[in-house]
């Protein structure tokens, strides 16, 4: 059996189109332009490429893109100010302090600081909770977009064996919460898990978001199986030409086993930023007590 390669690229672009569709609806028939705040602390490339594209494509989709760009010496204060600034903004309806912070500021109270109606993360307490409970709640853009991979992948999922590999609250958890939510039996398995290849093989989906490269290996999988790769990772080119980015599964490997598995770069990468311009969206229409034109 050969792998079907999830588009999440394709899947991405045509998400964009819509919310751009029901922004332009959200102008016209309301006035309202959803605008999003990116906070960026420091120079870290990688954070800066990803702020890059966050802006861009925010534009692209209509929405008013604010960028804020901070000194990496900025104090704790400094930025909950600005934060507490664009709380109140009107024309902000998302905002996103980019990650990870420099070690003097805690990620932790600036989570906090940022009004759970504008937390287009889904980061804050609050929207944790919700999810959690199922009480609506603004959903972390990685999970969000994988589970919309999934289900257009499986269709309904209920009954299915979910395993999650990775505990984060950026990805795992939340991944864990969304399956349950679509009826799955879900293990959430991390570093300390015993067996691991053997969890595995028992996933009718395999989510994998661990960080490590290449480690979810071909004989770790069920046949016919749906794996999302959530990694990220730059590993050396064999002729030390420069970095390759490849995922946490073995793609030629699992390719072979699997009945459906995400390509890195391509699949989940692009829902991330796709998912946090619906989140944007949502939060416009929500602050502005006003229905959404469509579903996601
Ligand atoms: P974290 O480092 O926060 O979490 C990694 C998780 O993997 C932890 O729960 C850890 O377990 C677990 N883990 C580590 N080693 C092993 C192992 N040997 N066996 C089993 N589990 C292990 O990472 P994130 O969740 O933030 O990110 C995961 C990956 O997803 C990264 O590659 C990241 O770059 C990528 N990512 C991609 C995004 C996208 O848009 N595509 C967005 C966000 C992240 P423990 O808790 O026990 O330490």
């Amino acid at each position: 059996m050969v792998a079907e390669l999830i588009d999440g690229k394709g899947f991405a672009l045509g998400l964009r189109e819509r919310i751009a569709t029901y922004v332009t609806h959200l102008k016209a028939e309301h006035g309202v332009t959803p605008g999003l705040a990116v906070v960026l602390v420091g120079e870290d490339p990688a954070s800066q490429i990803y702020v890059r594209n966050k802006a861009k494509q925010t534009v692209e989709t209509g929405m008013n893109s604010f960028e804020h760009k901070l000194d990496v010496t900025v104090s704790e204060s400094q930025l909950l100010t600005l934060i507490g600034r664009l709380n109140a903004d009107p024309a902000v309806h998302g905002i996103l302090v980019q990650l990870p912070l420099p070690a003097h500021i805690s990620e932790k109270a600036v989570i906090e600081a940022i009004t759970p109606a504008k937390d287009v993360d889904g980061f804050h307490p609050e929207n944790v909770g919700r999810v959690a409970s199922g009480e609506g709640g603004i959903v972390p853009c990685t999970p969000m977009g994988s589970m919309m991979l999934i289900r257009h992948t499986l269709g309904d999922l209920s009954g299915l064996n979910a395993v999650v590999v990775g505990r984060s609250n950026i990805v795992g958890k939340p991944m864990a919460q969304l399956l349950l939510a679509q009826n799955c039996t879900v293990t959430v398995a991390h570093s300390r898990t015993r067996d691991l290849p053997a969890l595995a093989r028992s996933a009718d989906i395999l989510v994998a978001a661990v960080g490590r490269a290449e480690m979810v290996r071909g004989d770790w999988i069920k046949p016919g199986a749906c794996v999302i790769d959530v990694g990220i990772n730059r590993v050396e080119k064999a002729d030390g030409s420069g970095y390759r980015v490849v995922g946490d599964v073995a793609f030629d490997e699992v390719r072979e086993v699997a009945g459906s598995l995400t390509p890195v770069p391509g699949g989940v990468g692009p829902m991330t930023i796709a998912c946090l311009l619906a989140n944007t969206y949502l939060a416009a229409c929500r602050i502005h007590g006003l229905a959404t034109v469509g579903a996601f």
